[in-house]
């Protein structure tokens, strides 16, 4: 442990906290705000056997420092070896391709992550991403711009359907599908899958297809003119430029054939649906099987936190949880068995996950809406707050554990705020 008294070039936790990362390097020595720091936390160090004051003399990197505050200066009440929850998209290895390019956090960059994985996709106008299937299900939800999407029910039948920000998709296992940029400047958007070791290198791809099946069985199967086989192309797609497409009633109608259209709806507008909770800190808007019917194995919940608001502390009996955020800045803590807890900082394009029932809680760190969405490999979203559980056990057990008198139980909300201030 450092010695505080002797150290005279630590940093202090608050002095790290209040100045920005460039700063900290050339002022730590004189920073001497020594007695707040060790008076807020004597107690603390005891029990987690750590101290407030950290120095870190040798190289590091300091913009990530600075943008990982929680993690490079752990509050007091984290403690033990909780596993990274975080991996930012900014990471993953982006495949470019003429009409767009695509990246994924897997269980091979998020260890953790077993469960759920995801992809971060962009299509320029008329960019698409190739007819193909897979043996996940797919979750999207759009980002930015507009994109067309097409597939085939269990009947053969067509759905084509076009998709605006905000907007969800849902494809079942096996279901082939396609998705293309629409003008003016294409989409971006991101998918999401009921497997942790799903790959988007690993889909069954029409151009795979044709590529590696013989000419003269193309011939049998399609009974289209040698010619037209001799030409077809040879070689992977995935993402590629084509001209936009046209109207979407004309796409819809020659798709759909005599068969005639899916009554299924693949897809499914949030901006239709009223938030499921509002509070004064925030909203969220469920979307699982019980409203978004053909999503039968992935659950999500979009959640909005204001500046000061809190997604309070719960936890999910029924499934990991696996984050995206899309705008702001917070930071989660997760607290684990074994006396562990850790907190990470998050901020627009980055992948969080929590082990399902694992307690934790997110708070919006800015001066803006925190923005994120929970995914869950479930048909059905399911949590439990704290104070929902505290508030329904008998008052006295509750007041012997906590060692609060009843006026402090009587405070503990009654029902589930999920976002706080209620
Ligand atoms: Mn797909
Ligand atoms: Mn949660």
């Amino acid at each position: 442990m450092i010695d505080e008294k002797n150290d005279s070039n630590d940093i202090s936790r608050r002095g790290f906290l209040e100045l920005g990362s460039a700063a900290v390097a050339g002022v730590a020595g004189i920073l001497a705000m020594n007695d707040v720091a060790s008076a807020q936390s004597s107690s603390a160090e005891v029990k987690t056997g750590r101290t407030t004051r950290i120095s870190d003399p040798g190289p590091t990197n300091k913009a990530l420092d600075a943008a990982n505050r929680d993690v490079s200066v752990p509050p007091l009440t984290d403690a033990g070896g909780v596993p990274t929850f975080k991996y930012p998209f900014s990471l993953s290895n982006r495949r470019v391709f003429e009409g767009g390019w695509s990246r994924e956090v897997t269980v091979r960059e998020l260890p953790v992550s077993k469960s759920i994985a995801g992809v971060n996709m962009r299509l320029t106008a008329g960019g698409v991403r190739e007819l193909h299937w897979h043996t996940a299900a797919e979750w999207a939800i759009m980002l930015y711009g507009s994109a067309r999407i097409t597939a085939i029910d269990n009947e053969g039948r067509s759905f084509v359907r076009d998709t605006e920000v905000g907007d969800l998709w849902y494809f079942p296992t096996g279901i082939p599908h396609s998705i293309q940029g629409l003008g003016p400047d294409g989409a971006e958007f991101l998918l999401v899958f009921d497997d942790g070791d799903f790959s988007e290198h690993a889909t069954v791809l029409l151009s795979d297809i044709v590529s590696h099946t013989p000419k003269e069985v193309l011939l049998k199967n399609f009974g289209m003119s040698k010619q037209s086989v001799d030409q077809m192309f040879n070689g992977e797609l995935f993402i590629f430029q084509a001209p936009i497409p046209s109207t979407l009633a004309e796409d819809q109608k020659l798709a759909a054939g005599k068969l005639g259209p899916s009554p299924h709806d693949f897809s499914f507008r949030t901006s239709q649906m009223a938030p499921t909770k509002k509070t004064k800190g925030g909203e969220v808007l469920i979307v699982d099987s019980s409203t978004f019917k053909v999503s039968t194995t992935i659950a999500a919940a979009i959640v909005t936190i204001h500046p000061g608001g809190m997604r309070e502390l719960h936890w999910h009996q029924n499934a990991d949880e696996w984050q995206y955020f899309i705008s702001g800045t917070g930071r989660m803590t997760v607290l684990a068995t074994g006396h562990r807890a850790r907190t990470m900082n998050f901020e627009a394009g980055d992948v969080g996950y929590v082990q399902h029932t694992l307690p934790h809680y997110i708070e919006n760190t800015g001066n803006t809406d925190l923005k994120f969405i929970e995914m869950f490999k479930s048909n059905r979203y399911q949590d439990l707050s704290l104070s929902e559980w505290l508030a329904h056990t008998p008052p006295e057990l509750v007041m012997a554990h906590l060692n609060i008198d009843k006026a402090a139980y009587d405070a503990i909300p009654k029902e589930k705020a999920v976002i706080l201030p209620e």
